[in-house]
């Protein structure tokens, strides 16, 4: 299989390069490096004679020659610290990039995976949420750029599948985690375990009472391939069941990690942030056979080695 990845430097994506590596897949790898880092996420990937690396805004024309079997779709900004400065980015990209891309797959006869997100379901008033679930997203809030671009773009892939027969793939992602998560990245588990490694206090925005159901990366993306391979054209949730508060999360954290630095509070950044976050994964259970494996326990600490260890290249210390 020949496939094309969008927002291949991106954490999520460039994981997901490594697992097609893996199975024999011949990648070409796009990413304009907006937030993802070649160097950074794709070492492992680019050390793969199977594998190209094309610098690309997917928002822009560009043609891939030779057959494509499988386009997927993951190019976007996907931090909230992102949906201020980049939200006309974020939004072009669930737009005119993703309406390129289906017309890449559209011209090649390829498959296409979009990875779209829990953020379709907003600020949740059905728990936990299944595919069957219409949502509840401010239009016009703080995080509408990201909630509406992948409600948008699911609509796009549906009109694409509805209009042209394109065999298309969603999938709906819960705040997946793992190594390489920018340490800046602003989202709650990097934060936490970068505040613990370095022993200070974590941030809780408003009481922290807010839950979210962490997915290790690894796991995300076999969800992924699985479901590139099966037939199922409905929306899918990929993610973890365990719900977590996140001041649970980072006491769990501090634990974890060997920090007696404990917790601090802040006010709640957006009025948006959602409350409640949890998939219902019957449908990836019974159609994929897919379910998550890595505990949080060895998910946290595996990505505390490793941005421990990008700690240590950034400033030569010990931290
Ligand atoms: N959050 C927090 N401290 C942080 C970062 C995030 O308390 O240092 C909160 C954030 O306000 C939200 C939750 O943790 O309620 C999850 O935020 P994240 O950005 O990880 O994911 P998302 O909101 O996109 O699900």
């Amino acid at each position: 299989m020949r496939a094309v990845v969008s927002g291949a430097a991106g954490f999520v994506g460039s994981h997901l390069c490594d697992l097609l590596l893996s199975r024999g897949c011949e990648v070409v790898g796009l990413d304009s490096q907006i937030t993802g880092s070649k160097t950074q996420n794709l070492t492992q990937a680019l050390a793969n004679p199977h594998f190209t690396f094309v610098e690309q805004d997917i928002c822009q024309p560009w043609d891939c020659p030779g057959p494509v079997d499988a386009v997927l779709h993951l190019a976007s900004p996907a931090s909230p610290r992102d949906f201020d400065a980049l939200q006309l980015d974020i939004l072009r990209v669930h737009s005119v990039g993703m309406w390129n891309m289906l017309e890449l797959a559209r011209t090649k006869d390829a498959r296409f995976l979009f990875t779209s997100s829990s953020e379709v379901y907003g600020d949740v008033q059905e728990h936990p949420q299944r595919e069957s679930y219409n949502g509840n997203v401010n239009p016009v809030g703080e995080r509408s750029c990201y909630d509406e671009g992948k409600r948008f773009g699911e609509a796009l892939v549906t009109a694409y599948h509805r209009r042209y027969g394109l065999s298309t793939r969603i999938a709906r992602l819960f705040n997946t985690y793992g190594p390489r998560m920018r340490l800046d990245d602003g989202r709650a588990i990097p934060n936490f375990v970068v505040g613990a490694l370095r022993q200070e206090p974590l941030t809780l925005y408003g009481d922290g009472t807010q839950t979210r159901s962490p997915c290790y990366v690894t796991d995300t993306v076999r969800g992924l391939y699985r479901l590139l391979e099966s037939d199922e054209m409905r929306p899918v949730n990929i993610g973890h069941p365990d719900e977590w508060s996140m001041l649970d999360l980072a006491h769990f954290i501090n634990r974890e990690l060997d920090s007696d630095a404990g917790v601090r509070f802040a006010p709640r950044l957006h009025r948006d942030d959602p409350n409640r976050r949890r998939p219902d994964i019957t449908r990836a259970r019974t159609v994929l056979g897919w379910s998550p494996q890595v505990q949080l326990r060895d998910g946290i600490r595996t990505m505390a080695r490793w941005m421990q260890e990008c700690m240590e290249k950034e400033h030569g210390l010990t931290v």
